[in-house]
This record gives C-alpha cells, structure tokens and sequence, in this order.
C-alpha cells in the first residue's frame, strides 16, 4: 500500500498518555506515545496483549471510559475547513491545517467519528445492535454522513452534530446507499441481507458489514483493532484483502492493531512496536523487519515460524507483559526483566527513544531530522528509532547483568 510520507501527516499523536485511575491504583496504560499517519498510509502498531494497542486506538478517537482518562497529549488532525472553523474561538487548537482534536470541544470531536475518523473493533457482534437489522444500521451511519454533509463545515452543525448514537432514522436514498455498501464489501445478495439481524450473519460477514459501515462517512482515516483475531485463516485474508482493495480504490488511511507480526508485514507501510503502554520501535516496513533494534522487536520476530526453514522450536519470548499498575513499575526499562541484552545501565532509568543510523554508537541519523535524549524526547516518528540503549551503542558484554539477576521467568508469549 503506498504511503505519502512526504506530505504533511494526516493525523499526528503527540506524548498521548491515557491512565486508569482502579481501586488498585494507578495504571499507566499509555505513556508518552508519538506516531503520525500520512495519506493513504497503512500505519501498524503491533505487541502482546496488555500493550496498550486499543487504549491508544481508543485514546485517539477520545472513546476512553472511566475510570480512564487521557491526562496528557495532542492529537492533531489535519483538515483545513475545521482549521479555519476553529481558529477564531479555539486559535491554540490550531496549526496550519490541523487541529489539536484535544483542545476542540468534544462535540466537534464526535461529529468527525464515523464521517473523518472511522474505527471498526475486534468483536462485530459487540458492534452491532441485535435488535436491528444490519441494513438499517449501516443506512442510519449513512444518514448521519449524510446530514453533516449537508451542513458541512459550520461550527453551528459540529457542535449540534450528528454524530453516530444519536439515533436518526434513515431514508431510502441512505438504505439504497447501505445496500450499495454491503455489496461493496462482498456480501452476497446484498438486499436480502440488508434486512437481516446480526446474528445471522457470519463472523466474517459481520467484519465485512462492519467495514460497510465504517465506510459510510467515507472517511480519510480507519482506525481497524484486530479486525481479524476472531476470524479463521482464510476470512482473515479475504478481510486483509478487502481492507487493502478498499484502501486503495479510495485513498484511506488506515491504522491497523494487531498482536500479529504477518497481518503487519502484508498490509502495512510503516509500523510502532508497543510493550508496556509505550513505542519502543516504529519504523518503515523493511527497517523494522530487516534491522530491528529492540530485543523485544527482535524477539517478536524471532518467534514466528520459518516455513521455509522449519526450526524444531520457536524461540518465545520468556517472561511474561509487566504490571502497569504504576506502583508496581520500576524506574528502568519496562522489558529489563525479559531482555536477553539487559545491562546495567538498562536499571537507571527508562531510555529514551533514540535514532537507529545503523544501530551502534557513532552511526548518524539517516534522515538528519530526529531528536534524542530524555530532555528532548520528541521522536522524529517517520524515521526508524527504538527505545533502547541498543540503539546508540553496543551491547556490551562486560556491563550484561549476571544470569538470574531478575529471579528467572515464568514461560513465553504467543504472538
Ligand atoms: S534498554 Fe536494555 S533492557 Fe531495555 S530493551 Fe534495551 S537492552 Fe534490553
């Protein structure tokens, strides 16, 4: 999928920190992440489970519940109608063409869900009203694209918005157009299956119904979480098929979550490592699979089978995710525990990101454009960086922390 990464991004998240304020504490579920997406970009962020994937996708969209909240970040979003829109009674929100959609109210936040900003979840059946047939619910997000338009970009008609939830009934311009989209994402006999109810659909008609209506708003970006982890192998590829097919007949981006190193190396330009709430390596396609940094990085993909050279095991990565419960996080590098490279200076502190020239102390950033250092910590996110020592100096044998230094692991991952 082509990128267009010399344009100015379409969405940029800068240091987005969301907790969970629990009964046990704390938990810092995301911390400080920065990325940026670029027109027609099929961005990945990928880890284990508890990494913080959906709490950012969700962070993003400002769907975090309580007791979540987003305490820090921006997330700019470039749109120059809402740029000029907001510049008088917001200027701070605004930069050029992009809006800072944290400092936007949150009306104008909800009416870009669904007609801008599009997020299809893991689970469609959760997704769907069982009580009313697909049809009619893809026809009301049809709608709500549809009244917006119509208004398209007054502050009146954002902040008295239309966003999806607020029940609107569909006309039949907007159930033709439903029609229109479940045939567009492979549904056979579209008109009959409009009137059904969700759950006589299959899971992966359901994913495909889901996609129709995240499509409904045309929008330029689609934030997809595990649109393939229930499915079997081979709706997981009509699905990844259809998502690219569609990416590129109409020019989305796409931020793509998964826990799954091949959904990211067939469908993505560039990609962001998570591990304990935090990027700890993004990158094109080709720097991070082919010169990866991190050892957590290195050990994702150390972890999938070689079909070609089938070893007799895989090599998981030992141990288990860290709390994230802030109480229980130590001031040092969250992956220490795990990493077969930790060295001593890997407990004074939590690295910052660094530039990957080529991976070892003296090698110079390729892009001559990134900032380093825990003072400046803001990444160049289009350049290849890994949050690890590794990645301004070598491993250093002498400084390793001795075997059993953490008191051994519990068992592996799956990836
Ligand atoms: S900073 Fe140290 S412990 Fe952390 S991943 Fe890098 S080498 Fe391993």
């Amino acid at each position: 999928m082509a990128g267009g990464a010399n344009s100015e991004p379409l969405l940029d998240v800068r240091d987005l920190t969301t907790r969970f304020f629990t009964e046990e504490g704390r938990v810092n579920a995301v911390e400080s992440v920065d990325f940026t997406v670029h027109d027609g970009e099929v961005f990945g962020v990928v880890g284990e489970s508890g990494s913080g994937k959906s709490v950012t996708a969700l962070s993003v969209m400002d769907l975090v519940e309580s007791p979540g909240e987003i305490v820090a970040g921006e997330v700019w979003y470039r749109d120059a109608d809402l740029a000029g829109e907001m510049a008088d009674d917001h200027p701070k929100a605004v930069d050029g063409d992009a809006v800072d959609l944290r400092r936007v109210p949150s009306e104008v936040r909800r009416s870009l869900r669904g007609s801008s900003v599009s997020m299809i979840f893991q689970d469609p059946m959760s997704s769907f009203n069982p009580s009313i047939t697909v049809g009619e619910q893809i026809a009301e997000a049809v709608e709500v694209q549809r009244r917006a338009s119509a208004n398209p970009r007054s502050t009146r008609s954002r902040t008295q918005g239309f966003g999806l939830g607020s029940m609107v009934a569909s006309t039949m311009e907007s159930h033709e157009r439903a029609i229109e989209l479940l045939d567009e994402v492979g549904i056979p006999d579209p008109e009959a299956r409009a009137e059904e109810y969700p759950h006589q659909y299959s899971g992966g008609m359901l994913q495909r119904a889901m996609v129709a209506q995240a499509l409904a708003g045309e929008p330029d970006l689609l934030i997809a979480d595990e649109p393939t982890t229930a499915l079997d192998v081979t709706i997981e590829a009509q699905i990844l098929n259809l998502l690219a097919d569609l990416q590129d007949d109409l020019g989305m981006a796409i931020v793509l979550i998964t826990h799954d190193l091949g959904v990211i190396a067939r469908t993505c330009d560039r990609l962001g490592v998570m591990y304990a709430g935090e990027i700890v390596e993004h990158g094109s396609l080709a720097d991070v699979f082919d010169s990866p940094v991190h050892p957590y990085t290195q050990g994702l993909l150390g972890s999938i089978p070689d079909l070609d050279d089938p070893a007799p095991r895989l090599n998981p990565i030992e141990g288990n995710v860290p709390s994230l419960l802030a109480a229980e996080m130590d001031d040092r590098c969250y992956f220490a525990d795990r990493c077969p490279k930790a060295m001593e200076e890997c407990l004074d502190k939590p690295p910052s990101f660094a530039v990957d020239g080529t991976g070892v102390a003296g090698r110079t950033d390729p892009t001559g454009t990134s900032a380093t250092g825990t003072d400046g910590r803001k990444a160049d996110t289009t350049a290849h960086t890994a949050k690890c020592y590794l990645a301004d100096h070598e491993y250093g044998q002498a400084r390793a922390l001795p075997e059993g230094y953490f008191g051994g692991s519990d068992g592996g991952t799956d990836t």
